[in-house]
């Protein structure tokens, strides 16, 4: 469903990303743990050429994400590609100047060129999914953190997508508030929403993932069922990285 074949980034002379390969089926949830610096965002970033890859390919649902097109029909392609993933950053980037309904609605009106009540409706649905609705009224300044978080995924939710992303979600995040937006994440994962988590938090990464995968400086390093990964890793970088975050 999600392919990446022999992804490589650089930024000059740094080499980010190193001959990456990743499939992840339609339904699965795919966990990436790693050290700061070890290209996980821009790994994230690259799935819907935010971040262009050097080399290699990305696939989504049977077409090529990053593909060589003349600009303006490389602009069309990849508008449409992107409505198809949800993407939510550990810095929460609602539009302060907008509600919590306007957040939600805005893409798909004027993306979809839905009407104001299928709008409404819309909204409703998607805050009522992640506990809030009762906040529909709220501008971001007046939500806690978990509260913005969980707007941010009902606003990616609203466009429909076929794949959701999170870059450490709840990594800014009072603890308190941290449980909050993983729950979201978890009951997406019961709806069998494809998902690829970023995450330094090994528990949920265990509790929701199909597979996790270990980065550290651009490769992976090993990857299989968090059973294995968390509990009997067979490298022994993938344990050292363990030691110091478990
Ligand atoms: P963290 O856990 O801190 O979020 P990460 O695994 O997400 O780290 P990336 O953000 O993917 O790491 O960065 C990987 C490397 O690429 C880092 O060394 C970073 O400094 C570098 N890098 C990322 N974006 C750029 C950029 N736009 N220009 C230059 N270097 C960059
Ligand atoms: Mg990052």
């Amino acid at each position: 469903f999600v392919e990446i074949r022999h992804a490589k980034k650089s930024f000059g002379t740094l080499e980010v990303l190193k001959d990456i390969n990743l499939t992840v089926e339609r339904g699965q949830i795919v966990g990436i743990i790693g050290s700061s610096g070890s290209g996980k965002s821009t790994l994230l970033r690259a799935i819907n050429d935010l971040d262009p890859l050097s080399g290699g390919e990305v696939w989504l649902d049977g077409v090529q994400v990053n593909k060589s097109l003349p600009h303006r029909q490389y602009e069309k392609h990849i508008n449409a590609m992107r409505q198809q993933v949800g993407m939510v950053f550990q810095h929460f980037n609602l539009f302060p100047h907008l509600t919590v309904r306007d957040n939600v609605t805005m893409a798909p009106k004027l993306l979809k060129g839905i009407s104001n009540d299928e709008a409404e409706t819309l909204a409703r649905e998607q805050l009522e999914h992640v506990g809030m609705l009762e906040k529909i009224d709220a501008f971001p300044s007046q939500l806690s953190g978990g509260q913005k978080q969980r707007v941010a995924i009902a606003r990616a939710l609203a466009m429909k997508p076929k794949l959701m992303l999170f870059d450490e979600a709840t990594s800014a995040l009072d603890p308190e508030l941290v449980e909050e937006v993983n729950q979201v994440m978890k009951k997406l994962a019961e709806e069998h929403m494809t998902m690829i988590i970023v995450t330094h938090e090994m528990d949920f990464a265990a509790s929701v993932c199909d597979r996790v995968l270990f980065m550290e400086k651009g490769v992976v390093v090993e990857e299989g069922p968090p059973e294995v990964i968390f509990k009997n890793p067979e490298k022994q970088r993938t344990r050292e990285f363990l030691r110091k975050h478990i």
